[in-house]
């Protein structure tokens, strides 16, 4: 079995076709998908989809790019919205200060808050950080994000940060570029940590692992990320799939998938 531990579905991408996709994850052994809503506008969608479907899950947040959106209203109603059993994580939140689409001040702020609301409500968080890998382990540490724990995902870091991550109860989270050719230092990195801190994910519909590069991801392809990490650690992919799938349920704190 495999988890996709971070997907997409509430976009626009997945409009067309969207049970056909979760069709091909079952009949690929993925037999639980989480879905994550970004924004405001996909918070009610991303629910319907995680109610209509056993296997997926809802994250549901505000994610840097879209930091600068959140009103007064943003937060009562996460708040509300978060009871909801199907959803198992807060996120995605933390920095992107490569395509900066909100204000780099107004990202940091919103961040620092979120930590905040996921610990009152009691969810793990999941972090999104691109080019900002010391300020997000600034913040962590400062709002205390050990207390609730989640996962980094499409983690970029380096080995440093890695271990950083794990020793305040992080897991990393794999993507599909792991399966890029120019992805030599992310393997290494990949190849020195445990196992029992990895999960893997596709982030569809975005960055395709190979063979399927440059077209849209689907939570099935999660399978080759799987393979390039049994791979690369020498073990065997159902190895890998168990224990990321065991890894995966204990953060989400799933037990019975029925
Ligand atoms: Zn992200
Ligand atoms: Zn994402």
């Amino acid at each position: 079995m495999l988890i996709d531990s971070h997907a997409h579905l509430e976009m626009p991408d997945f409009k067309r076709d969207l049970e056909e996709v979760i069709q091909r994850a079952k009949e690929s052994d993925v037999i639980y998908i989480s879905t994550v809503g970004t924004e405001k506008r996909d918070w009610k969608r991303t629910l319907e989809i995680a109610h209509s479907h056993p296997s997926i899950y809802a994250i549901l947040g505000v994610h840097p790019h879209n930091a600068k959106e959140i009103d007064e209203e943003a937060y009562p109603t996460l708040r509300e919205l978060c009871l909801n059993g199907k959803v198992k994580a807060y996120g995605e939140i933390g920095l992107d200060f490569y395509r900066n689409l909100s204000p780099r001040d107004v990202q940091l702020k919103r961040f620092r808050e979120q930590i905040g609301l996921a610990r009152e409500l009691g969810l793990p968080i999941v972090v999104h950080d691109r080019d900002a890998h010391q300020e997000t382990l600034e913040i962590l540490r400062s709002e205390k994000a050990e207390e609730c724990g989640g996962i980094i995902h499409c983690f970029s870091g380096d080995y440093e940060m890695a271990k950083t991550c794990l020793e305040m109860g992080f897991y990393i989270s794999i993507p599909g570029s792991i399966t890029f050719k120019n992805a030599e230092k992310f393997q290494e990195i990949v190849k020195s940590l445990p196992l029992e801190s990895l999960l893997v994910e596709t982030d569809a519909p975005f960055l395709t692992p190979e063979p399927f590069r440059g077209k849209r991801n689907e939570p099935s392809y999660v399978r080759y990320t799987a393979q390039k990490v049994a791979e690369i650690k020498k073990i065997s992919f159902e190895k890998v799939a168990a224990v990321t799938s065991d890894n995966a349920l204990r953060v989400y704190r799933v037990k019975d998938l029925g």
